[in-house]
C-alpha cells in the first residue's frame, strides 16, 4: 500500500481478525492480572505482547508512520478494538505510555525524540511515566518546585514527585522542573525526558486502599540531564504540559485514539452493576433492576457524549480544553457505577484483593477506590474551574500568585 491510499476499516478490520486468530493468545487461556510487589512478569508480558503487535503490523494505529505507526484513523482503531476483546493485549501500556506521554512528544518533542520514544514504544521497547505532582500539591501543578539549573551543556535535577503511575516499571519519565524562578509560574517551567534508573534518582512504590503498589515516589538529588533531554523550548514547559493535560484528560474520558484492547485490565475490573445483579441472583428484583437501568443510562450517555465532544474538538467545533468535559464525566459516572454495584451487591460485597474473590468479592474494595476517578488526571474540582472559567468564559478564580516572579510568591515550608 502507498502513502497516499489508506485501507478501508472493513477490509483492516477482517485483515485484524485474521491475523488476531493466528498470532495473539486467547484472554481466557491466560491467567489473571495481579499487579503487586513482584509483578515484573506482567510488564515482560505487555512487552512481549506489544512486539507481537509490532511485528504483525498491527501496533500504533493512529500514530504517523515515520515514527513507527500506521498512519490510520479512530474508525480503524475502533474496528482493531472491538476485534481484539477476546485476546491478550498489551493494556498495561495504554496508560500513560500511550494514550499520555508518546501523544505529547508528538505534539510537542524534536525529532530524534519522535524516532526514539514514540518508536520505540511502538515496539515494546520503551515505557513512559508522567513525573508532574509533587508532595506539595497537584492541582497547582504550574506551582510546583522541583528544580532543574544548569550546568554546562547539562542540567541538574533536584526536587521530589509523587502519584507516578507504573514509574517502577517505566524506562523514561516526563518530568515538568522550575529552570527560571524570576519569572511568574507558567513562564519558569521546562520539560525534560528522565530516564528512571539514572543516578541520583530514589523511588519508593506507595501501596493503595485496594493493596495495589502501581503508584510510586521519587527524589531526585543531583540528578544530571543531557540538554537533548529537554522536550520543547527551555522555558515553555507549560506548553507541553497543556498538551500533555489535554491527553491526558481525553484518555480519562475515553476519547483516546492512541490505545487498543479493552479499558479495564483481567482480572482487575470493577464489576458493574448487572454483573452484581446477575451474581447475587437479584435479576428479578425491581429495585436492583432500576438501579441496574439507572447505570446503564448514565454509561450510554458517558460513551456518547464521549464520541461527540471529541468529533467537535477535532473538528474544531470545540477547543481542546472541552477535554475537560469528558474528564468530568467520566468521573461523575465511574462513582455512581460503584455506589450503584455496591447497592445492588448489599452484604455480599466482599472486600478480597485477588481476582479469586468470586463475583462480588471485591466489590467493597472496589468501592475504597471509587474517589480516584475524581483525582487521577486532574481533580474534577479543578475540571470544573476550567469548564466555567475557559469554557463558559466566567469570572476566573482569585489568583496572588499571578504575574508574580515565582521567587516572590509565598509559600509554606
Ligand atoms: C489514579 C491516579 C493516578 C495518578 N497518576 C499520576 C501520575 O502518573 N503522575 C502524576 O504526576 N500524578 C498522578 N496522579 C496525581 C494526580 O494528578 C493528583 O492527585 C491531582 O492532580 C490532585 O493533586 P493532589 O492529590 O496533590 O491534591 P491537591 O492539589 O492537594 O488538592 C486537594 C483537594 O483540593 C482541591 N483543590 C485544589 N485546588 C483547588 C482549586 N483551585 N479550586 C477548587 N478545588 C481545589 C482538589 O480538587 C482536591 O480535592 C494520580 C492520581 C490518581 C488518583
Amino acid at each position: 500500500m502507498t502513502e497516499t491510499t489508506m485501507e478501508d476499516v472493513e477490509s483492516f478490520r477482517l485483515r485484524a481478525r485474521a491475523w488476531l486468530a493466528d498470532n495473539m493468545p486467547l484472554l481466557a487461556d491466560a491467567a489473571p492480572l495481579t499487579p503487586g510487589e513482584d509483578d515484573d512478569h506482567e510488564w515482560e508480558r505487555a512487552r512481549e505482547l506489544q512486539k507481537l503487535l509490532y511485528d504483525g503490523g498491527f501496533a500504533g494505529i493512529c500514530f504517523p508512520r515515520e515514527y513507527g505507526g500506521l498512519g490510520l484513523t479512530l474508525a480503524h482503531q475502533k474496528a482493531f478494538t472491538q476485534e481484539s476483546l477476546d485476546y491478550e493485549m498489551p493494556l498495561l501500556l495504554n496508560k500513560p505510555t500511550f494514550a499520555i506521554c508518546a501523544p505529547t512528544i508528538l505534539d510537542a518533542g524534536s525529532e530524534e525524540q519522535k524516532r526514539e520514544y514514540i518508536g520505540g514504544a511502538i515496539r515494546g521497547e520503551r515505557v513512559i511515566c508522567q513525573f508532574l505532582s509533587e508532595p506539595s500539591g497537584g492541582s497547582d501543578l504550574a506551582g510546583l518546585i522541583t528544580r532543574a539549573d544548569r550546568d554546562g551543556d547539562n542540567w541538574v535535577l533536584n526536587g521530589a514527585k509523587t502519584w507516578s503511575t507504573s514509574a517502577y516499571a517505566a524506562d523514561y519519565g516526563l518530568c515538568l522542573a522550575r529552570t527560571d524562578w524570576d519569572v511568574p509560574k507558567h513562564k519558569g517551567l521546562t520539560m525534560f525526558l528522565v530516564p528512571t534508573k539514572a543516578p541520583g534518582i530514589t523511588m519508593n512504590r506507595v501501596r493503595m486502599v485496594n493493596g495495589s503498589m502501581e503508584f510510586c515516589e521519587e527524589f531526585f538529588d543531583d540528578v544530571v540531564l543531557p540538554a537533548s533531554a529537554v522536550v520543547g523550548e527551555v522555558g515553555d514547559g507549560w506548553t507541553v504540559a497543556s498538551r500533555q493535560l489535554f491527553h491526558e484528560r481525553n484518555a480519562m474520558g475515553g476519547g483516546s485514539p492512541y490505545i487498543s484492547g479493552r479499558s479495564i485490565s483481567r482480572g482487575m475490573g470493577h464489576i458493574s452493576p448487572l454483573e452484581a445483579a446477575l451474581a447475587t441472583g437479584r435479576m428479578d428484583d425491581p429495585r436492583a433492576r432500576e438501579l441496574v437501568g439507572r447505570g446503564l443510562a448514565f454509561g450510554r450517555v458517558q460513551q456518547q457524549t464521549a464520541v461527540r465532544v471529541t468529533r467537535a474538538i477535532a473538528s474544531g467545533a470545540l477547543p481542546p480544553i472541552a477535554s475537560s468535559l469528558l474528564r468530568l464525566l467520566h468521573a461523575e459516572y465511574a462513582q455512581t457505577d460503584r455506589d450503584l454495584t455496591l447497592r445492588i451487591a448489599g452484604a455480599s460485597a466482599g472486600f478480597g484483593t485477588g481476582a479469586a474473590q468470586g463475583a462480588t468479592g471485591r466489590v467493597g474494595v472496589d468501592y475504597l477506590m471509587r474517589q480516584s476517578g475524581s483525582l487521577g488526571g486532574g481533580s474534577t474540582e479543578m475540571a470544573r474551574n476550567v469548564i466555567s472559567e475557559r469554557l463558559l468564559g466566567m469570572p476566573r478564580e482569585a489568583a496572588l500568585d499571578r504575574d508574580v516572579p515565582f521567587s516572590q510568591v509565598k509559600r509554606g515550608r
